[in-house]
């Protein structure tokens, strides 16, 4: 029997781990993607437990901890007393998880290994440099139209999985709308060398409270394995790009947060648009969406990703029981569940995690920190808020969502 034919719109990250996953499962995979190379703009690194076992799945953990940063811990500060208010441990969670702690590892690196695993299957291709600009709906297969060096082409597939990004064409050639908002102000992401553990005594991940203006802070390891410390900060909504990029918007806000660091230690400067936002659906006829194209949230918390790869696993894991003989209503399971855990999980923790941080009003705002000691002090209350953040939760949530 002709194995079925996946193929993959997009090799970020979410598409890569669904083009593992499907290939270990005998299917035949292609992998389109529009980009010439692998995207190396810093995005996410910070991955919980619970993605962590799915890396683990598709036989990626080892290298993937290996390049990475092990964090067991995180923390709050206080950014307007440059104090520290509460660190959480992910080692309370060593009875639920193989992975008690996070990996901070850029998601270039996890294409780039995820691209010479796909290597390593029989029945499996990847292309770059190929644009899908128009998909054509069968009773049993799905035409997509590519373009590739001005030559345009056709493929035939059995299932597309959309997971092609935040501005989605797969998306769009569906009319599918992408439900929620735009939030007014744009974030800025300055990466610097400067050794802010060393500096300040804070750890891999933190999360700075600030009257006047919130801040995120992570270590990766870098291309050149040196070290690299990302800080995340809001613009404001009037502040044009070019000030919010500027030597002295860049200066102020990286010697706000360590008076040590220097503007020659900021090695990328970058300002993006942050969304809420879900699409209306995850799934028509053959054609699923997975990761941004179907849900983009702020990135506080480090769950966009997260989610978008157990987007794809689920999705597998209901192609394999439609091959097994389940009815194409597996794909409406799909789409209920991964809608339902993004809304109630991905949309709620990330609006709320942002205003924890930027609370202005000086009672409310200590009671945001106060209730953080509070957590801290009770390993009950750190260990259920761990199970939420880490997404443990909504992984065993989703066994309860049914049709
Ligand atoms: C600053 C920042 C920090 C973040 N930090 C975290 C974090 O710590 N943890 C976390 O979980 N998430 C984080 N995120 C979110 C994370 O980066 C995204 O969720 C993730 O990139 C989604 O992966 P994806 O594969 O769905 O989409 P993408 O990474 O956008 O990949 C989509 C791919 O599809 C390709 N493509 C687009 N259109 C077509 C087409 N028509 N044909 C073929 N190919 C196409 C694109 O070229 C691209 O390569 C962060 C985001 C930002 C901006």
């Amino acid at each position: 029997m002709k194995p079925i034919h996946v193929v993959v719109v997009g090799a970020g990250p979410v598409g890569v781990v669904a083009a593992i996953a499907a290939a270990q499962q005998g299917f035949k995979v292609t992998l389109l993607e529009a980009g010439t190379e692998v995207d190396h703009n810093p995005r996410a690194a910070t991955t919980h437990c619970s993605t962590l076992e799915f890396i683990d799945q598709v036989g990626l953990i080892d290298e993937f901890i290996q390049q990475g940063l092990v964090a067991r811990y995180f923390q709050f500060w206080d950014r307007d007393t440059r104090s520290k208010v509460a660190e959480f441990d992910h080692d309370l969670l060593s009875n639920d998880t193989k992975f008690p702690f996070v990996v901070q590892t850029e998601q270039h690196k996890l294409v780039l290994m995820g691209l010479k695993r796909l290597d390593t299957f029989p029945d499996v291709s990847y292309q770059f440099g190929t644009r899908v600009t128009h998909l054509e709906q069968k009773v049993d297969h799905v035409v997509l139209t590519t373009e590739a060096n001005g030559q345009i082409d056709t493929i035939t597939a059995d299932y597309v999985i959309g997971s092609d990004g935040g501005k989605s064409t797969i998306r769009k050639l569906l009319n599918i709308e992408f439900e929620g908002y735009t939030w007014p102000e744009r974030f800025i992401v300055l990466t610097s060398v400067h050794d802010f553990e060393e500096s300040m005594g804070c750890c891999y991940r933190n999360y700075f409270a600030g009257s006047q203006e919130w801040a995120n802070l992570f270590k990766v390891t870098g291309d050149d394995y040196k070290g690299r410390w990302r800080a995340v900060f809001p613009a404001r909504a009037d502040e044009s790009d070019e000030e919010a990029l500027s030597n002295a918007s860049a200066e102020k806000r990286i010697l706000d947060l360590d008076n040590a660091c220097t503007l020659d230690s900021i090695v990328h400067r970058n300002i993006y648009n942050v969304h809420q936002r879900v699409a209306q659906k995850f799934r028509v006829g053959r054609v699923m969406l997975a990761g941004d194209s179907s849900h983009l949230n702020n990135p506080i918390g480090g769950l966009g990703l997260n989610c978008g790869i157990h987007d794809a696993m689920e999705l597998i894991d209901s192609l394999v029981d439609i091959r097994a003989g389940a009815d194409d209503r597996r794909l409406d399971l799909y789409e209920k569940r991964r809608k339902t855990l993004n809304v109630q999980f991905i949309q709620e923790q990330t609006i709320n995690n942002k205003k924890r941080l930027e609370e202005k009003d000086p009672l409310a705002r200590k009671n945001r920190l106060d209730e953080l000691k509070k957590i801290e002090a009770d390993h009950v209350l750190q260990k259920q808020f761990l199970f939420k953040s880490s997404l443990l939760q909504s992984v065993q949530s989703a066994r309860n969502i049914t049709l």
